[in-house]
């Protein structure tokens, strides 16, 4: 069965709520869920509000492609009110494919591993939290690769069982 590893993030809105609804609303078994990260936002204009973060690892069907993943994933963007505009535009929610599986590609829909794992500390702390042995492509130590991004702004906010509570 493979295991995907999916990265969750919002800055507009309700931002605990939504992430905690896009992950039930993906509709696969959950394995594990990281804690929740609060992170400055980078790679996109400035001003725009800070995110929250969390990394959850889902259990896939035998037989489901990636693709068919990245569909369900997109489909409950839109229904938390995801609109795409075009550049970097603050978002109710995001949800990107990290991993699935040892699955490596990179097609125009579809790439694999998701590009800004490594570079990105709000993905790679939270995926090595839950998965502290994980293979990313030929990256054999995927923590030292932390280690040159611990300068990116991302703050523990709440531990992982954030996403059992109700509330904001
Ligand atoms: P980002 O999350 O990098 O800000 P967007 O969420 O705005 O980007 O764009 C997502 C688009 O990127 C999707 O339409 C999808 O086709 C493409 N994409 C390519 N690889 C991936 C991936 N591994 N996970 C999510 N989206 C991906
Ligand atoms: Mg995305």
């Amino acid at each position: 069965m493979p295991e995907a590893a999916i990265g969750l993030g919002a800055n507009l809105g309700d931002r605990r709520r939504t992430l905690r609804s896009g992950l039930f609303g993906i509709g696969l078994p959950i394995a594990a869920v990281s804690s929740l990260y609060e992170s400055a936002p980078i790679e996109t204009d400035p001003g725009q509000p800070r995110y929250l973060n969390a990394v959850a690892i889902l259990d896939c069907p035998a037989e489901m492609r990636p693709e068919e993943l990245l569909a369900v994933l997109l489909r409950v963007e839109a229904e938390h009110g995801r609109l795409r505009g075009p550049g970097k535009a603050p978002r109710t929610l995001d949800l990107d494919l990290l991993l699935f599986g040892r699955e490596a590609r990179a097609d125009e829909r579809l790439t694999l591993p998701h590009p800004g794992v490594l570079r990105r500390r709000f993905v790679l702390q939270p995926l090595l939290e839950v998965r502290p042995q994980v293979r990313v492509s030929g990256a054999e130590q995927p923590a030292q690769h932390l280690e040159t991004c611990l300068s990116q702004d991302v703050a523990l906010l709440e531990g992982r069982c954030w996403w059992w509570r109700t509330g904001t």
